[in-house]
């Protein structure tokens, strides 16, 4: 695969260089609540000002429909990034258009340009590849003759859109830091592990990851499961989960994987449970089989942690994707702090995948230096770990 270092050695001062950044942020109105993935596109970008490239950055924000809207827009995002580089970085208006052009044509070398959010374009998701195509040569018509593309937007890489896979088609291509750094990290986790290889999984449904917990439990030594999908689980082993969150069309699956490796995955022994999702609901601490009716289970309990945090004290190598409890209400956050203080803690390689298990870290102040890697990409992290082909991956590789 080639890499930035590759690109950099050919030399790109007075060149512009297209990079596909992933600066997919949260956001509260125009406010960015995390800017950590803003900060892990600076490597790349700062390694091609440096050089003297004319960079030209496309992302996406959020799920717009294929159409401009100002509540995704990426302004917000080029004026962070512009705090963190310390230049002003130029924002267009549009994603290939009039001032796209212009705002391409007055940079020089050594700036920053970020077009508008590149799903505000159907042509970036459409399922007809001619479509992506034409969006992806509009995109490459920006970096001109000597141009060059740089794929930097991990968290993007499993998806088939015109600003990952066909774009790299018509530019001469290179991987960027940050997808490198990423890929090497997970491949700790695919090749010859370290053991003993815990896995924690949580977050909301058993069906976002039955594919990744089918491809880790022939591979780990625990898989510790919290969070709202845990209740299936229980569910399965015939307990009782009140109003908690429930997959029923899953029950089936979480039994047959009780039954095939129930020596493997640990559950939790108590949950905290609510009478109502909210911060300022009523709540108790009782056994994960004793979930009253009318309650809903919203955290793993203290005996959990303890019990996940000795699984995970001697483990040699650990994931975790997926908060334990509903960390965004400040109740609900102690089974995923504590569970990440114990990783944080161990001596393990460990690696976080999941945009809310990231997020997690972060909002609730955990130390970030306490991982050996947090993955900036949710759904590619689970798709690798999976085993299936990325397509901006694979398209790197031609
Ligand atoms: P990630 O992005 O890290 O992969 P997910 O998207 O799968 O994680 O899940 C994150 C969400 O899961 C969070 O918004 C959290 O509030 C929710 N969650 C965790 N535990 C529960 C629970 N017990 N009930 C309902 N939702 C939960
Ligand atoms: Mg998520």
């Amino acid at each position: 695969m080639r890499s930035l270092d590759d690109l950099l050695a050919e030399g790109v001062a007075g060149r512009t260089v297209l990079v596909r950044a992933d600066l997919n942020v949260p956001l509260d109105g125009a406010r960015i609540t995390d800017d950590g993935r803003i900060r892990a596109s600076l490597p790349t970008l700062r390694a091609l000002t440096d050089a003297g490239a004319r960079v030209v950055v496309t992302a996406h924000l959020g799920r717009p429909k294929g159409a401009p809207d100002p509540a995704y827009s990426l302004g917000p995002v080029a004026a962070r990034l512009g705090e963190l580089v310390g230049t002003p970085v130029q924002a267009a208006t549009d994603v290939v258009g009039d001032s796209a052009r212009e705002v391409v044509a007055g940079l020089a070398d050594g700036q920053i340009a970020v077009l508008e959010n590149v799903r505000f374009d159907p042509r970036e998701t459409s399922k007809d590849t001619a479509e992506r195509a034409a969006l992806a040569a509009e995109l490459a018509t920006l970096a001109g003759p000597d141009g060059a593309f740089v794929s930097d937007g991990f968290g993007v890489v499993h998806r088939a859109q015109a600003s990952v896979v066909e774009v790299a088609e018509q530019l001469p291509s290179y991987a960027g830091t940050l997808v490198v750094d990423e890929l090497t990290t997970l491949r700790r986790l695919t090749e010859a592990p370290e053991r003993p290889y815990a896995v924690v999984l949580g977050g909301s449904k058993v069906s976002d990851k039955l594919a990744v917990i089918e491809a880790l439990l022939p591979k780990v030594d625990t898989l510790l499961v919290g969070g709202g999908m845990c209740f299936t689980f229980l569910a399965a082993l015939g307990h009782p989960v009140g109003e908690s969150l429930l997959e029923q069309d899953m029950i089936d699956v979480c039994a047959r994987l009780l039954k095939s490796s129930g020596d493997t995955i640990r559950l939790p022994s108590d949950v905290v449970v609510a009478d109502k999702f909210a911060a300022d609901a009523n709540t108790r601490t009782v056994a994960a089989q004793d979930i009253p009716d009318g309650w809903m289970g919203l955290d793993v309990g203290p005996e959990t942690v303890q019990d996940f945090a000795a699984a995970l004290t001697g483990a040699a190598t650990v994931f975790w994707n997926g908060p334990m409890g509903v960390f965004e209400l400040a109740p609900f956050a102690d089974g995923t702090r504590g569970v990440a203080e114990a990783i944080a803690a161990s001596a393990a390689f460990s690696v976080v995948g999941g945009g809310d298990s990231a997020a997690a870290v972060r909002l609730l102040g955990l130390p970030e230096d306490g991982f050996s890697h947090i993955s900036t990409g949710g759904g590619a992290s689970l798709e690798f770990l999976e085993g299936k082909t990325l397509p901006g991956v694979a398209v790197l590789e031609t």
